[in-house]
């Protein structure tokens, strides 16, 4: 079986102890290769591997720097069929999402921040008469990038790029789950001359691998993307070393629905928002909230195209909801499911794991869910489900909409649907969340901070914001 080796050193490397963990294709059920049980003796040599390599990357020109980030990006390309199939089979999301989403979106983190880090300047003030403040500045030195299994290959990417582009050297760790696409792109950094230890890819546990990077002195900045139970253990951790933190953390994004939408694309986005990924997008709009005058006609036709979504084997084009990345995933998806039937909650379809014929009889599927009658503040309607299932809740007032879209512990998106201007504006500015979508979702520029607010997050990556994270600012003060 096919081993997931370490890349430290510029080096392909088994762990130190020799152990290794089956990684399991969550669409059959069976394992498929072999994943790297590393702990903190690799990721100890990956830190004076990445240290090495820090005076020389950090010093190179800016230009050529770009040059191999964006030599990366060219052999993303060019693999992409190949990096989508493995993205398939890690996660189980349908292959056409792979080819259409995150794989063009991984080449695209690597150009945009390798060509954003040219663009970079700094800033320098005049206090008039007295003196002329000038701001350097230089990156912190070895960081540490952990990204989840949802989006594998792209959050990889996100969370390295801005780094590398800012001239830090990295540990990294993608999930545990997923480490096939990063293990290919260790491969592509080897073909596109990345100097040895630039970048470093620890594979393994978050406990171990994880938890080991985050405890490294000489690691001075964390970059993670995860779960918010995790993110406060991390910051646990981290904050008493004094690490810079940027946390991007788990939603529960509403969705809101006036009744002047435009109709036909409210209801087709919002499948999308529902289920694409199978719900396993951070972004997923899981709480749709519809003005009530538009309720039934809404949820009637939601409901009937959710129907027609074709669960299946994610290899094949037509598959719209592939398989939930594990077996304990998709047992907590389906037991968020009987919470809600206890909440008083009626399934209105899905409901229920769904057996394939065939090689993926034994896979992880779950029929998109849609459930309604919920209160608000019931736990399926407060927590993360992070799978197909989302609740639909009428509201009679903006005044109402605003106060559901609010009364949640996350903070990280919601989108809203009207065809009123001022409306757009007026809720946009009074939903707590890093991002607001109006009559559009998952439409994103680059150049734009990302983050969650409340407990979705912390910091805020994209665009001048990662390149600053990345970097300590210097302040120098000329007296005139
Ligand atoms: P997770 O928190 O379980 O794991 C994320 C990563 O952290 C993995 O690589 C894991 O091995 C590692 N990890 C686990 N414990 C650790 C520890 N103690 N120290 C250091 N690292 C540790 O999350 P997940 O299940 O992989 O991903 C799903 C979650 O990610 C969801 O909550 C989702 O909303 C969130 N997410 C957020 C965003 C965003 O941009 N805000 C994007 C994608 C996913």
């Amino acid at each position: 079986m096919e081993q997931i080796l370490n890349y430290i050193g510029g080096k392909l490397c088994a762990p130190t102890t020799g152990s290794f963990m089956n990684n399991i294709n969550p669409a059959t059920g069976a394992a498929y290769s072999q994943v790297a049980d590393s702990d903190a003796a690799d990721v100890a040599q990956a830190v004076i591997a990445a240290k090495g390599s820090f005076q020389a990357w950090s010093k190179m020109s800016l230009q050529n720097r770009a040059a191999v980030l964006m030599k990366i990006a060219d052999l993303i390309d060019r693999d992409s069929d190949q990096l989508a199939l493995a993205e398939s089979i890690d996660q189980g999301k349908p292959v056409k999402l792979a080819k259409a989403v995150d794989i063009p979106r991984a080449s695209a983190n690597m150009r945009f921040f390798a060509t954003a880090s040219m663009h970079f300047a700094s800033d320098s003030h005049l206090m008039e008469g007295e003196a002329i403040n000038y701001t350097t500045r230089t990156p912190v030195g070895v960081v540490g990038c952990i990204s989840p299994w949802n989006l594998p290959l792209y959050l990889f990417t996100w969370k390295i790029a801005p780094a590398l582009a800012a001239g830090c050297s990295v540990v990294a760790k993608p999930s545990e789950l997923t480490p096939m696409t990063a293990f290919l792109f260790s491969k592509l950094c080897i073909e596109a001359g990345l100097p040895d230890g630039v970048l470093n890819i620890v594979h393994g546990l978050g406990n171990k691998v994880g938890q080991a990077i985050i405890e490294h002195p000489e690691i001075t900045a964390i970059s993670f993307t995860g779960g918010t139970v995790t993110g406060k253990t991390i910051a646990a951790t981290a904050a008493p070393m004094f690490k810079k933190l940027s946390l991007e953390l788990g939603g529960k994004n509403p969705n809101i629905v006036f009744a002047d939408c435009d109709f036909e694309k409210a209801v087709s986005t919002s499948i999308q928002s529902s289920f694409s990924n199978q719900g396993e997008i951070c972004l997923c709009g899981s709480r749709i909230l519809v003005e009530r005058s538009l309720y039934d006609k809404f949820v009637s036709e939601f409901v009937n195209r959710t129907r027609e979504l074709l669960v299946g084997d994610p290899l094949e084009e037509k598959t719209r909801v592939g398989a939930l990345v594990s077996e304990s995933h998709m047992n907590k998806v389906l037991g968020y499911i009987e919470l809600a039937k206890q909440e008083g909650g009626k399934i209105l379809c899905g409901g229920s794991r769904v057996k394939i014929e065939g090689r993926c009889e034994q896979g992880y599927f779950v029929a998109p869910t849609v459930i309604v009658g919920l209160d608000q503040n019931c736990r399926t309607n407060q927590e993360e489900i992070f799978g197909p299932v989302v609740t639909i809740m009428p509201f009679d007032s903006e005044e109402e909409a605003i106060g559901y879209a609010n009364s949640n512990a996350y903070g990280l998106s919601a989108t809203v649907w009207t065809e009123n201007l001022t409306r757009a504006h007026r809720v946009a500015h009074q939903i707590k969340s890093g991002i607001i979508w109006v009559n559009c979702w998952l439409l994103r520029d680059l150049r734009t901070p990302f983050g969650g607010m409340k407990q979705s997050g912390v910091g805020r990556e994209g665009g001048w914001e990662a390149l600053r994270f990345f970097t300590e600012a210097k302040n120098v003060c000329i007296k005139l």
